[in-house]
């Protein structure tokens, strides 16, 4: 994602503090707001964690960056790159994504309950490889 073009479209203001934060979340693929922190401050040491928050919330608003909510972890942020799932492990909390076919919910879900949906979010938890040969 060209993220300059993705908040210009999304009628944000382009910053280096936005495109930092785009730049961070991509690299780690999903990042709790301590880590997005940690790695803008050595890039922006004088930026506070509440403007990165406060920026976050607009990037979430503007559908650029959605929250990921696994029970039992921190809130974490992610590149809103399309519905997906995600897996969990139970032991070291390593997260994922899955491909899910996630039309058939919707389908399911207007057929048999006259509900439009607008979003699905879906969580597997269970032990991944590494935890299961230990
Ligand atoms: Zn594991
Ligand atoms: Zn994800």
């Amino acid at each position: 994602m060209n993220f300059e073009e993705g908040l210009k479209q999304n009628g944000l203001k382009i910053t280096p503090q936005r495109v930092a934060i785009l730049k961070e979340i991509q690299r780690r693929g999903h990042a709790t707001i301590e880590e997005i922190y940690e790695d803008i401050l050595k890039e922006y040491p004088s930026i506070s964690l509440a403007t990165i928050y406060k920026n976050i919330i607009s990037l979430c608003e503007a559908d650029l960056v959605k929250e990921v909510k696994v029970s039992l972890q921190k809130q974490r942020y992610e590149i809103n790159c399309g519905e997906h799932a995600h897996i969990v492990c139970t032991e070291c909390g390593k997260l994922e994504d899955i491909e899910f076919g996630m039309e058939s919910f919707y389908h399911n879900a207007m057929i048999t309950r006259y509900i439009q949906p607008s979003f699905v979010s879906m969580t597997i938890y269970g032990k991944c490889n590494q935890c299961l040969k230990e």
